[in-house]
């Protein structure tokens, strides 16, 4: 059985004060949902501090719950258009478990539903419009917490009405709930997998969570021929540890996820706690470059306030440049500290 309430967690691991304190009805917080398949990894830390809720949430005073003004920029109800050429369409608030860091807090969890027949004709029809999108993230919430009619009404419409768009499957739920990928909903999926493709996006924060089950539900998109990418969020005692964080990349590419972002915890209010400096996000991104391969290098990311979009923050190795007998010669550091001249 899923976990609700805190008194679930009693035999599971010994709750600490700070957890014992949290106020499900106070400031800044989302539901306590904590599935099977994730209990029995609660004992470690990675995995707690991701899934047990904290008195910190509700302390919080840092940031806004809406700090990417997603409310500003919506093409309609549930679909924003921040990016001239991608757009992002909440399926649904729902998820299979709730992650503390969740930076769309302001809406996981609310219990507004998945979306209605309408709702997803009149956003097909703004992309359609909107000849300049070319991707839409099909997100929430999980948007595999909808049922096989719902998800399969909605790919219909969508793939009816914008064929040419390709389509991220956003979701968590290979990590936290496997089992939701059956043969019927794999069936659903094919289905629908035509024209552009789809491609899959994944949230694995910390290595314990590629379990088994979550390894072989991913394969079943892959082998269907849909790529699979994996974005992380960067957090405090969860995987702010340079072995940690190469571990998932290794064990990412074994099961052919690509790393894709390494997020920066956005200034959400209710998740000060796990958030990790800036500086030292960088410091980490130096470490694991030196360490992974291209393939296996995710981009560290910051999604900037106000709506300002993304930007890659990466360890500054072009230093500026030096002007000598009238040529002018890039200034580079290596990956190893010494310094290049590189010709112009
Ligand atoms: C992150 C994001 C995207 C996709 O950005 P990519 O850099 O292409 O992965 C699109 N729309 C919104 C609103 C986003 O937050
Ligand atoms: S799965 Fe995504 S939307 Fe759901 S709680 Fe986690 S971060 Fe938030």
């Amino acid at each position: 059985m899923a976990i609700t309430k805190l008194e679930d967690l009693r035999g599971i691991i010994e709750l600490a004060d700070e957890e014992k304190a949290w106020d499900e009805d106070g400031e800044n917080t989302l539901p306590l949902l904590i599935s099977d398949d994730i209990i029995p990894l609660l004992p470690i830390n990675g995995i707690r501090h991701q899934f047990v809720p904290s008195i910190m949430e509700n302390e919080d005073s840092v940031g806004s719950l809406d700090p990417q003004e997603e409310r500003e920029h919506k093409g309609t109800e549930r679909l924003v258009h921040r990016y001239r050429n991608r757009a992002a369409f909440f399926t649904t608030d729902k998820c299979f478990a709730y992650c503390r860091h969740c930076f769309r807090r302001r809406m996981t969890g609310h219990m507004i539903g998945p979306a209605s027949r309408e709702e997803i004709e009149e956003a097909s029809k703004y992309i359609a419009e909107h000849k300049e999108i070319k991707e839409v993230l099909l997100t929430g919430g999980d948007l595999f917490t909808l049922s096989d009619s719902h998800l399969d009404m909605l790919l219909s419409i969508f793939k009816t009405n914008c064929p040419s768009v390709i389509f991220r499957l956003c979701t968590r739920a290979v990590a936290v709930n496997p089992e939701r990928f059956t043969d019927s909903l794999m069936e659903i999926i094919k289905k629908h997998n035509h024209d552009a493709p789809f491609f899959l996006m994944t949230q694995f924060n910390h290595p314990a969570e590629l379990t088994e089950k979550a390894i072989k539900a991913t394969a079943r998109f892959i082998d269907m021929g849909i790529p699979a990418f994996n974005q992380s969020v960067l957090l405090k005692g969860v995987n702010d540890d340079e072995n940690i964080l190469i571990e998932l990349s290794n064990k990412l590419l074994y099961t052919r996820i690509k790393p894709y972002y390494l997020f920066q915890d956005d200034p959400v209010r209710g998740t000060s706690h796990l958030r990790v400096s800036i500086e030292r996000g960088l410091e980490i991104e130096k470490n694991i470059r030196s360490e992974l391969s291209g393939l296996g290098m995710p981009q560290y990311t910051a999604d900037l306030p106000q709506g300002g979009g993304k930007v890659i923050l990466t360890h500054a190795y072009y230093k500026g440049s030096i002007t000598e007998n009238g040529k002018e010669r890039y200034i580079f550091e290596t990956p190893d500290g010494e310094i290049r001249y590189y010709p112009e």
